[in-house]
């Protein structure tokens, strides 16, 4: 490499009226022009949110050395800064570049072979002890879904586990809860788009200009057509600043405002009676459940006025095509499936489903959020979104992998259970891929806890992540742009992944790990081919009559056509960008299904110990646990420490001023961490941001509460307290980033 250190390469212009969040400014760290003459550039898709904007990576020299551009995806060549910088991380220094093993209390530097035979060891002797279910295998929704799928397998031919579930159980399992029981299938019904043709869209626990910052030019440009949106967060976003309603709910409480919505539109004669009785069942005993939510009563509940509920309720149900649109604030609740169900039966009742503009759509946070779900990673599923309870499932899966039904283990459980069962010495071993448990999993100490003890903790990560320095063997696996693959977006577009350039040194692809896992478990026949295309194939093959059928979609077609949604059955089946539109759903009866909803209390409410609500939430320039994006100096300049934001009149009770170091209490711990003092919270409720980790990580103060159906944690409903830190510095730093010394 001969390159020197120069100008960001990415030259958009800011489109007019567009969000101008690409724009980056000044010198990127890390970005490098070069003399070779190799140079050329890869199409591909961002590393990081579910969005999944298209992107060229410019390569030369055997490295990524910047990022271009591209026109033909659906983000028209638009980036936020997470994508800008994404590239960087590719061939940064930080990189994992050999295997780990652990020697007493630290890791030291080991051969492949030497880090392999420790793991098959220690999974042989744990299963002969204990059986096959003693090991568990814990995967990420920012795979491409042929290591998805390729994991799910590994768990269950490789290992013969039933225990294999992935990270989306903090993100996308409420939504999907309430999708297939009230759809019959896990997806968005609508796409984002389609909010330009809505006339109201309502958007709960979303901080899109934030979270899914390429997808606010849809609400931005809903609002400049005349669409009213109506925004339900308890912090006023820059979308809840715009929207025309915003309604600042109290963290919690989302399921009373909904029922409350349900009950002023049955009142107010805006049921479509037509759609109910030809294509739902069940709205009789939901008409009841919600009798019993005046909006007054809501109102006390929420903490809005009910004039407001009135009035979004009205708004919602006189419209032509209204759609609601939630992500994480509404799902990471004890209530959280509840919650989405409820959002559901409000657009079933005004027959909102199945048309452009007029509908229901989840939005994934995580870059594979939707195809981590899809193929076989998630404890109660198999590939295309099959289930255990049909035999007829299966059947099939075990056909196409070569192995007798009779040998395919059960239905697994949430990844939150089986901690359970570690903590009760069940499961004694565990498999992590693409996951940092010790930043993201709640209530932090626990978590250390539990992974200390296990008798075989392994880690597959690209960086040394603070869960990887816990483990007793780390091998450096790959990152998005040195394998092929596809990925499902948060519209079910699967997206093509391309490969730029190899793992450095000494770090190999994610599947030949696994494939050379299962190689030296006596199980190598069952995985031949760790080539993306192989798996790819046969992933279809197993997705083929499943609802997530991917057997029309080809890599050939991906790269010619674009991105396609599926279900997508046969080669000249153009795809399925919105479900429903022919009224007929995945449901055994071919309805829609309302659910009734019984509203619970938050998890952990306030009282007069600890009197405050704490949510906790994302920023614009990290990702998740921050393993990638706090090392990226353009990233970590931009955002370069954690706070609580604080209401100011909720600061001046407490004492506390702008700056100040000030406690934080849950009933797990306390932290230290600066006050920004914001009047865009509700005076009720703090936030924190979760990316960073110990001592300021947000996850130390929340609860291991979890959502009965979904296993979701209570992220944003943890009970504090907070006052000024005696003697407390007024600026905290930032926690390290830790890196392999062994080299
Ligand atoms: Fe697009 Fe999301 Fe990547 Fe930002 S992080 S560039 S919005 S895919």
């Amino acid at each position: 490499m001969t390159g020197r250190r120069r100008r960001p390469h990415f030259r958009l212009e800011t489109p007019p009226g567009v969000a101008d969040f690409h724009s980056v400014g000044g010198r990127a760290a890390g970005d490098w022009e070069t003399n070779e003459s190799d140079e050329r550039q890869v199409a591909t898709h961002c590393a990081f949110c579910g969005v999944q904007c298209g992107m060229h990576l410019r390569v030369a020299g055997g490295r990524v050395i910047g990022v271009e551009p591209r026109m033909d995806t659906h983000n028209e060549g638009k980036l936020c800064p997470k994508g800008v910088a994404a590239y960087q991380q590719i061939s940064h220094p930080d990189r994992l570049t050999h295997p780990l093993v652990r020697d007493g209390d630290g890791l030291r530097r080991a051969t492949w072979d030497e880090a392999l035979d420790r793991v098959v060891d220690g999974i042989g002797r744990i299963q002969a002890a204990d059986g096959p279910d003693a090991m568990a295998v814990y995967g990420g929704a920012s795979m491409v879904n042929e290591k998805t799928y390729l994991l799910g397998k590994f768990a269950r031919v490789g290992l013969g586990t039933r225990f294999t579930d992935y990270n989306g159980r903090m993100c996308m399992v409420s939504a999907g809860v309430a999708n297939y029981r009230s759809f019959g299938i896990d997806r968005t019904a609508n796409p984002i788009t389609d909010l330009a043709f809505t006339d109201v869209a309502m958007v709960l626990g979303a901080n899109v200009p934030e979270t899914f910052p390429i997808y606010i030019r849809w609400f931005w440009e809903a609002i400049d057509r005349g669409a009213t949106v109506i925004c339900v967060d308890p912090r006023e976003t820059s979308l809840a600043r715009v929207a025309q309603l915003h309604l600042p709910i109290r963290p919690g409480t989302d399921a009373g405002l909904l029922n409350a919505m349900l009950h002023v539109v049955i009142r107010n004669g805006h049921v479509d009676e037509a759609f109910v009785a030809g294509h739902t069942t069940g709205f009789d005993a939901v008409a009841a459940a919600v009798a019993e939510w005046p909006p007054e009563r809501a109102a006390d509940v929420c903490g809005v006025p009910a004039g407001d509920i009135e009035r979004a309720a009205e708004l919602f149900g006189s419209a032509d095509k209204a759609m609601i649109n939630h992500a994480r604030g509404l799902e990471h609740q004890v209530m959280g499936s509840r919650n989405a169900m409820a959002a559901i039966n409000l657009c079933l009742a005004t027959g909102n489903i199945g048309r452009p503009g007029a509908g229901y759509g989840t939005i994934t946070g995580q870059g594979n959020g939707q195809g981590g779900r899809e193929h076989g990673q998630k404890c109660d599923q198999l590939p295309g979104q099959r289930h255990f309870t049909d035999p007829g499932a299966i059947e099939h899966v075990a056909g196409v992998w070569g192995i007798d039904p009779a040998d395919m283990p059960g239905p697994g459980e949430p990844i939150f259970a089986v901690l359970e069962r570690m903590e009760r010495g069940e499961v004694r071993g565990l498999l992590n891929i693409c996951s940092n448990p010790m930043v993201s999993w709640p209530d932090e100490a626990r978590t250390k806890r539990i992974l200390e003890t296990l008798e075989l903790y392994v880690v597959i990560d690209i960086f040394l992540s603070e869960s990887a320095l816990l483990a007793d063997v780390v091998l450096p696996g790959s990152a998005w742009a040195e394998s092929e693959g596809v990925v499902a977006n948060s519209d079910a577009l699967v997206c093509k992944i391309n490969k730029a350039v190899d793992p450095p040194g000494e770090a190999r692809d994610d599947m030949w790990i696994l494939c050379e896992l299962a190689r030296r478990l006596g199980r190598g026949q069952y995985f031949p081919s760790s080539d993306p295309r192989d798996v790819f194939d046969e992933m279809c093959r197993a997705s083929a009559g499943g609802r997530a059928d991917y057997s029309g979609i080809t890599y050939e077609r991906l790269e010619a056509e674009g991105p396609i949604a599926w279900p997508c059955p046969s080669a000249d089946h153009p795809g399925t960008p919105r479900l429903f539109e022919d009224l007929r759903f995945y449901t055994s009866d071919g309805r829609a299904h309302f659910n009734a909803i019984e509203v619970d209390p938050s998890a952990e409410e306030p009282d007069a110990e600890y009197p405050l609500r704490l949510t906790t939430g994302r920023t614009v320039a990290h990702y998740l646990s921050g393993n990638q994006t706090r090392r990226l100096e353009y990233l970590a300049d931009q955002t370069p420490a954690t706070r609580v934001e604080i209401h100011p009149e909720t600061a001046a009770e407490f004492g506390i001023t702008e700056g100040a170091a000030v406690n934080v209490t849950s009933r797990r711990t306390t932290i230290v961490l600066p006050a920004l003092l914001v009047k865009t919270i509700r005076p009720d409720t703090v936030f924190i941001p979760y990316h960073w980790a110990r001592p300021v990580a947000a996850n130390q103060l929340t609860k291991a509460a979890f959502d009965p159906s979904s296993w979701i944690p209570a992220y944003k409903t943890a009970a504090v307290r907070i006052e000024r830190a005696v003697g407390g510095a007024s600026t905290v730093s930032p926690p390290p980033v830790w890196k392999d010394d062994t080299r």
